[in-house]
Parts: structure tokens; C-alpha cells; sequence
């Protein structure tokens, strides 16, 4: 029997849990493809990026995960473009072929439009921007040894986290909590009570699609901590050292962190501009099939579908892409059996709730029927975040360093460490056509 041939586009939460469900699939041969050899656990991002835990222990080699596999390929390679009508994809290491294609390329930050921010700010949508956030924090730090005027001094010594959602309001809460219980430590020359954290929140909440309680407890935890949170401000403009609000007020700061946005990472090709829904993402029908196409699905933050639970689509979380890439799956394995389309079964998303953390012993959950925050809201926190982990080793890992955190406020990870010039033209070496874009974010 003639085996199909499935390309994944994206090995993020929706591609590797696709590719794990068809894997040793008798039907199908799978190719994965993604830019990084590594598939990233995005909601631990704000502890690399604030040295609380290794960027190895959030981030799976994606060849480990399908060494005994008998039908998946793995590619490492960036996809450029889709090209529906000879059923190929466009990567810088060459074209595939496909019988089936599953975009699953989720979202980047989105810095709505404005080139300045892009340039001159820190994202955190990847593991090499968390880590370059944290070179960013704590060489920020040594810099204040050469600050040559108080004005300077206030640059450096003012972060300005941009977004109240679950990443500013994670990030925020991990700063304050290194200005308490780290930096004094390490930086003992320096006044950390010059240190100011603001959070800048565009809506009249943080959290906004949580809860009334997760809305007030967030804001309570924040504030205790020292956290200057600017609500209904809009940041409209940034020069590396001042951000200016829409409203007219400014604030001096050299460390921008931008947790504003994110927009839908669509191939060329895929879909036109118009057809493109907000956010950037693509419209699917239930079986999340993109509409128009024949053979071409996406799942994840990519796809925007229409269900009578969520008319606007679904929330882009890493639990929604999970559940789609295992209902494809089972259609996929219906598909093989020569079910058509409208025997093929309809998505829907079953909510189990959302939460956030804001520091030591400080979290909020929201479940469908009730909420509740403090403790028991940072434990159950923790304990779902570390059964998310994929292997062993990294829970044992994260584990054992929330452990030592939890009993000595301190970690030992606070190391500046930046590829050599080599490494980094060896990397372009690697790709054979290389886009542009992409040198710039390994350079950062
Ligand atoms: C900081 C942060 C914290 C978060 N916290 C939570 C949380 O606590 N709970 C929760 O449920 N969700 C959280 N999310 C959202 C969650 O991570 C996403 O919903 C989830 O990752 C979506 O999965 P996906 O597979 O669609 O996309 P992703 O997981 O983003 O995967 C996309 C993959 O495509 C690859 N890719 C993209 N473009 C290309 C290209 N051109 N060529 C090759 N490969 C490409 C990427 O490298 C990546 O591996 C968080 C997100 C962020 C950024």
C-alpha cells in the first residue's frame, strides 16, 4: 500500500502532537519541518528569561521524540512559502511535496507595525529571545557601573514591560521578585531602591480575558510588590531611551520588554491578505480544514475557526492546539479508511480553564465554575506547568530548581552567555537560501 505523504509545517504544541499521534501510522509518512531543532515549551519563557531555570529544560530536541520512528522525518529548515498548485512547500533547504499539508507555524510578536519598537525592543516568542531578554536584564545591570550621568542611571535602572496579559503580568512579577531577593545580593554597590518596574496595559485591566477576581487579585499581588501598573495606556513611540504614551506620558528606560501582541506567522502563498481573519490568522472549517483548499489544514494559533462555543474562534493556547492536533489525527486515520469529508468528525473545544502566576505563592486560576487565587492557585500552577513538561528529565530538572528557589529565593543561573561569531556564520552556512530576517534575530 502506497503510503501518503503528510507535511507538518511547525513543531510546536499543534505539529509535534500531530506527528506524535500519527506516529508508526501504517497510512501516512510524515515530514516535520521547523526552524529550530528544539520544540519550546513557550509558558516557562519568563523564568529563562529571568534566569530562573535553564533554557535546555524547556526545550525538547525534536529528533529525540522520533528516534525509534518507522515513518517521520524530521527537517530543520525555514518554510518560505506554500505552493498549492503543484502541492509543494518552499524551504530554504528545498521544495517537499505533499499529499496533505498541516500548517501549524503558530504566531509572532506583533508590534503593530511600528519599526521603531520592533528594532529597539526585547520579544519573547522564542527561546533565543528569552535568553537574549535575559543577557538584556542582567548586562543592563553591569552597564550601571558606567553610567556616566543620573539620567542615564534612570535609563537603566527603569523596565517597562508593555502587555498585561498572562506573559507581562508573569514577567513583571518575576522582575519585582529579583529586585527583592536577587539583585541586592549580587549588584550590593547599587541602590535597587532606584529600580522601577512599570507594566503597561492598553485595556482598563490586567488579564483581561480572565476573570473579575483573577483582574482585582493580579493587580493587588503586582502592586504589593512594587510594580507600577499603568492601565488604559497606549505606548505609541520609543527611541531607546524614552517611551511615549498616547496619552503624554513618558518614561526613560533603555529596557523595553514588548508582551503587547501576537500575529499569526502565515506562509506566503497559503491564503490571500484578504482572506486573512484577525490576528493574522487563517479561517478553517470544523475539521480544521483552511477554507478554499482541498488538502491543506492548520491548527493552532494559526487557525481561526468558527464553532457555536466560540464564535470568534478559539483562544490561542497551548491546550486548544494539543486537542486539534489529536482530533486531525483521528481524522487523518479516517481519512484512510476512505471516510469522506462530511463523514469526518467536528471540532469543538472543551475549556478546563485558565490561570496565571504572579510570583512566590501568588497565582490566580480560573475553572468553568469557580476561581480562586493565593497558594492553592500557585500550586495547582506548578503542579499543571510540570506535568505539561514533555520528558522526565526536564520535570526532575524544573522540579529541583523550583525547589532550591523556593527555599533560598536564588538561583545560580545568571550567566551571560552569547554565540561566538563562528558559531553564528556556521549557522548560516546551514541554511542554503537564508532570508533575511532571520540572520537579524540570530544576531540579537
Ligand atoms: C511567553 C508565552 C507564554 C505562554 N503561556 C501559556 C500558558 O501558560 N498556557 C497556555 O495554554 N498557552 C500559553 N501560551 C500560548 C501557547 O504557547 C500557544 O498557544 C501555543 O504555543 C500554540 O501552539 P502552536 O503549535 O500553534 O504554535 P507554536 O507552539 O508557537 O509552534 C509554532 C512552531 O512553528 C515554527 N515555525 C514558525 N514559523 C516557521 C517557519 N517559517 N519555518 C519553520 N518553522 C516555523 C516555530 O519554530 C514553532 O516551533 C504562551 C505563549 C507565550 C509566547
Amino acid at each position: 500500500m502506497e503510503k501518503k505523504k503528510i507535511v507538518i509545517l511547525g513543531a510546536g504544541f499543534a505539529g509535534l502532537k500531530l506527528a506524535r499521534k500519527l506516529n508508526n501510522n501504517p497510512h501516512f509518512s510524515v515530514t516535520l519541518i521547523d526552524r529550530y531543532n528544539y520544540h519550546q515549551f513557550q509558558p516557562l519563557f519568563y523564568q529563562v528569561a529571568t534566569a530562573a531555570i535553564n533554557a535546555s529544560d524547556i526545550s525538547f530536541p525534536i529528533r529525540k521524540v522520533f528516534q525509534e520512528s518507522k515513518n517521520i522525518s524530521v527537517r530543520l529548515a525555514e518554510v518560505t512559502k506554500i505552493n498549492k498548485e503543484k502541492n509543494e512547500v518552499e524551504t530554504t533547504i528545498g521544495d517537499f511535496s505533499y499529499d496533505y499539508l498541516v500548517v501549524s507555524m503558530g504566531c509572532t510578536t506583533n508590534f503593530f507595525g511600528n519599526k521603531q519598537i520592533e528594532e529597539l525592543s526585547f520579544p519573547m516568542k522564542s527561546t533565543n529571545e528569552a535568553l537574549t531578554l535575559k543577557n538584556r536584564l542582567l548586562t543592563n545591570f553591569e552597564s550601571a557601573y558606567s553610567a556616566e550621568s543620573p539620567e542615564e542611571m534612570e535609563e537603566i535602572m527603569n523596565i517597562v514591560v508593555v502587555g498585561g496579559g498572562p506573559t507581562g503580568v508573569e514577567l513583571s512579577g518575576a522582575i519585582a521578585q529579583m529586585k527583592k531577593f536577587i539583585l541586592p545580593k549580587d549588584y550590593p554597590d547599587l541602590d535597587f531602591s532606584k529600580l522601577n518596574i512599570y507594566l503597561i496595559e492598553g485595556s482598563p485591566n490586567l488579564l483581561g480575558p480572565m476573570s473579575d477576581l483573577a483582574h482585582k487579585k493580579s493587580f493587588e499581588y503586582l502592586s504589593n510588590m512594587g510594580v507600577n501598573i499603568w492601565t488604559e495606556g497606549r505606548v505609541v513611540d520609543y527611541d531607546g531611551k524614552t517611551i511615549s504614551l498616547a496619552d503624554g506620558r513618558t518614561v526613560k528606560t533603555r529596557n523595553l520588554i514588548w508582551a503587547a501582541g501576537v500575529t499569526g506567522n502565515v506562509p506566503d502563498g497559503a491564503v490571500t491578505k484578504e482572506e486573512l481573519q484577525r490576528g493574522n490568522r487563517m479561517k478553517v472549517d470544523r475539521t480544521s480544514k483552511i477554507i478554499g483548499t482541498n488538502n491543506i489544514y492548520a491548527i493552532g494559533d494559526i487557525a481561526s475557526m468558527e464553532t457555536p462555543k466560540y464564535p470568534n474562534g478559539h483562544p490561542q493556547l497551548a491546550r486548544v492546539a494539543g486537542d486539534q492536533a489529536e482530533h486531525l489525527a483521528k481524522n487523518f486515520d479516517k481519512i484512510a479508511q476512505g471516510f469522506s469529508d462530511d463523514k469526518l468528525s467536528l471540532f469543538e473545544y472543551s475549556d478546563p480553564g485558565s490561570m496565571a502566576t504572579v510570583g512566590k505563592r501568588k497565582a490566580v486560576v480560573d475553572l468553568p465554575k469557580f476561581s480562586f487565587s493565593g497558594r492553592l492557585a500557585w500550586f495547582t500552577w506548578m503542579f499543571l506547568h510540570l506535568m505539561l513538561i514533555l520528558t522526565v528529565r526536564n520535570k526532575v530538572a524544573i522540579f529541583f530548581n523550583w525547589a532550591h528557589t523556593y527555599f533560598t529565593n536564588d538561583s545560580s543561573l545568571r550567566i551571560i552567555v552569547r554565540p561566538t561569531k563562528k558559531d553564528f556564520r556556521f549557522n548560516l552556512k546551514q541554511y542554503r537560501r537564508f532570508p533575511k530576517n532571520r540572520d537579524k534575530e540570530i544576531e540579537a
